[in-house]
């Protein structure tokens, strides 16, 4: 096997998973077993480091003097749908686009994921059905590592400075917590952390989240008549009450939504969880509005019932960033321009951790990584998408 997919598969061999019922940080301390590898690595190549008290890994490579810092930036941990651990990567050469049998139980077919179809005769590497790859994000963490070890190797070729940030945590949404930008010193960053190696994403939704609880009244049902207020009824009644479309399962692109995540309780006392989501701010306050003016008019309806809202501003779009500071975008522009890549630019139907670093002072849009169908058993890397996004990186630092 080849360096830099022996690298990627060591790295996914590490269990990290993250853990959303942790207020640890990092919530596992498993998740410190690669940061340690990636610092002794990082070391190894002469560079300086420095993993902090809450586990993030800051480090350097000095370039040419006068050039923009960029930052590159990934995240250790991975996703909570599928087990992380005794985590067996296959490769599968020269693909020949039939199915692919991951183990006894579980096969991958083009017929499920037409994708499969652009890396006919190309190589891939797969999960053994039984846990995920982890591609998210150690493809991300892989090709930042790679391009480090390239730049070291090649001093005669002329670079940026940059300034590398492994984080955990990130699937938790707990990434960008206690990040540190003067440390962290880039002038602009990189999230090496999508899919799709022709994507710029400079755009994440604007996010919001409700709680309603709601306390009726209650009254043995035989002599409930005209005096009985069902607080689950109450809730169906608010949830009927908002925009029918703008719900996830109705909506893609540009199109906002409310989610309902959860809701619970007795005909005595209900609670509902909401997020809410929107790329364009305005929206975003419209769909709150909403929210306020259902809960005053069921007040007027049902006066003895009690309900209780209560709103929460989560995370921004960060395009609002690069409106003010667009040269990460603009430099990533130029470079996919120089490589003869169209550059695509999809607004993130998410959050991301770029939207946190950007507003503290760091433009981070994010790139991709060649690692597909993420979070999951079948997600796999595309060997040639890897290493093209390791030469879009590499001409991103670039001098
Ligand atoms: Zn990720």
């Amino acid at each position: 096997m080849d360096k830099d997919l022996e690298r990627f598969v060591e790295y996914c061999k590490i269990d990290t998973q993250s853990n959303d019922t942790s207020d640890a940080t990092p919530s596992e301390a498993k998740e410190l077993n690669l940061t340690k590898l990636l610092y002794k690595q990082l070391k190894e190549m002469g560079l300086e480091a420095e993993i902090d008290q809450y586990g993030r890994l800051y480090s350097k490579l000095p370039g040419e003097k006068g050039l923009d810092v960029i930052g590159l930036n990934s995240h250790v941990d991975t996703a909570l749908e599928v087990s992380g651990k005794n985590v067996k990567p296959q490769l599968i050469s020269s693909y020949e686009g039939g199915v692919i049998k991951l183990n006894d139980e579980y096969s991958m077919s083009p017929s499920d994921f037409p994708r499969l179809k652009n890396y006919i005769g190309s190589d891939l590497i797969v999960t053994s059905g039984d846990t995920l790859l982890g591609g998210d994000d150690k493809a991300g963490v892989s090709i930042i590592m790679e391009v480090i070890s390239y730049y070291v190797s090649h001093p005669e070729e002329k670079h940026h400075p940059i300034a590398i940030l492994f984080t955990p945590d990130e699937e938790i949404g707990r990434g960008p917590e206690h990040f540190d930008a003067k440390k962290f010193g880039a002038d602009y960053a990189y999230t090496v952390d999508g899919a799709d190696v022709d994507m710029i994403e400079d755009e994440n939704f604007n996010a919001a989240h409700a709680d309603i609880v709601i306390e009726g009244v209650s009254i043995h049902p035989g002599e409930a008549k005209g005096k009985m207020i069902n607080a689950l009824r109450l809730c169906n009644e608010f949830d009927a009450s908002l925009d029918p479309d703008a719900k996830p399962e109705y909506t893609s692109g540009r199109e906002g939504f409310n989610h309902l995540m959860a809701m619970n309780g007795t005909a005595e006392k209900a609670s509902m969880h909401y997020i809410i989501r929107n790329h364009d701010m305005d929206l975003l306050q419209k769909q709150k509005d909403e929210f306020v003016s259902i809960k005053h008019r069921l007040e007027a309806k049902y006066p003895k019932a009690k309900i209780n809202l209560d709103i929460v501003d989560d995370y921004k779009n960060m395009h609002e960033v690069f409106l003010k500071d667009p040269r990460a975008v603009e430099h990533a522009d130029e470079v996919f321009a120089s490589l003869g890549i169209t550059a695509r630019h999809e607004p993130i139907r998410g959050g991301t951790d770029g939207a946190t670093f950007s507003f503290n002072g760091c433009p981070t849009p994010n790139l991709g990584t060649g690692s597909y169908n993420h979070h999951g058993r079948f997600e796999y890397l595309s060997v040639k998408d890897y290493r093209k996004m390791i030469e879009i990186v590499k001409a991103i630092v670039k001098a």
